[in-house]
């Protein structure tokens, strides 16, 4: 159902995974464990998932922060969630977290989920490749960072299952956005047809320059892993895994 980062793990405090499809109740193209309220899905199946993501994380019944995803680069105060279960916190594109109990989560099928910690803070962000290109992992660092009182040597940053190089084929309007931010030989790999982009690669570099030093990959491409949604391989009609991140209590 989960799959961890070694590095977010070395923090006690934080608790944290990138769902994969398994696990759930969802049926037919969504099977099993969507995330997202998407064409034939039911609140209840939805709320069942969530239940079981939080209670595999050790927080169950938690409240979970989400956000309405709209590919830009605001960052919302994942602390406003409350009551049990998941809770939409508006437009967005990134959360902060500081309350213990309580988790947040970005959902994807292909774009990048990104979560990252510091010391009694955390943040879950969605890149795609247009919120890549409008900084919204950066974004983020700085959010996290004013809201934890450190700097970004501070910050540790896990990459999550994503659509790889191997199969993110794009056009020359994604070429040309990406080249803005990062250079060709971290943005692209050649194609037989068309340039192939390395999304994750990119928000590495990103995450880099705004001064993370500890940064782990998690997870395979998305569209080559029968263990995850794709929309690249399976279209409108797939579901939406989802990276999580969350504090617990940690008593004395
Ligand atoms: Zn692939």
């Amino acid at each position: 159902m989960l799959n961890r980062s070694a590095l977010l793990s070395r923090d006690p405090a934080v608790v944290h995974g990138f769902t994969t499809r398994h696990g759930g109740v969802s049926q037919g193209p969504l099977t099993s464990l969507n995330l997202a309220l998407r064409a034939g899905e039911t609140e209840a199946a939805l709320a069942e998932n969530w239940a079981r993501v939080a209670a595999a994380l050790e927080l169950p019944g938690a409240t979970v922060g989400l956000a309405s995803q709209t590919h830009g680069v605001e960052v919302l105060d994942g602390d406003a969630a409350t009551g049990p279960g998941a809770v939409s916190l508006g437009e967005g594109d990134a959360l902060v977290l500081t309350r213990p109990g309580a988790l947040i989560a970005v959902r994807v099928a292909d774009c990048v989920p990104i979560l990252l910690s510091a010391p009694g803070a955390v943040a879950a962000v969605h890149a795609g490749w247009r919120g890549t290109v409008a900084g919204i992992a950066a974004r983020s660092v700085a959010a996290l960072t004013e809201r934890a009182g450190v700097s970004p040597g501070a910050v540790r940053a896990a990459i999550g299952p994503a659509i790889g190089p191997c199969c993110y084929e794009v056009g020359e309007e994604v070429v040309a956005a990406l080249l803005t931010v990062a250079p060709a030989e971290v943005a692209l790999r050649p194609g037989p047809r068309r340039p192939h982009a390395n999304l994750r690669a990119v928000n590495e570099a990103i995450l880099r320059a705004a001064g993370v030093e500890e940064i782990e990959h998690v997870g395979p491409c998305t569209r080559c892993s029968a263990d995850h949604y794709s929309h690249r391989r399976e279209g409108e009609a797939t579901g939406r895994f989802a990276g999580v991140i969350g504090l617990r209590e940690l008593r004395p």
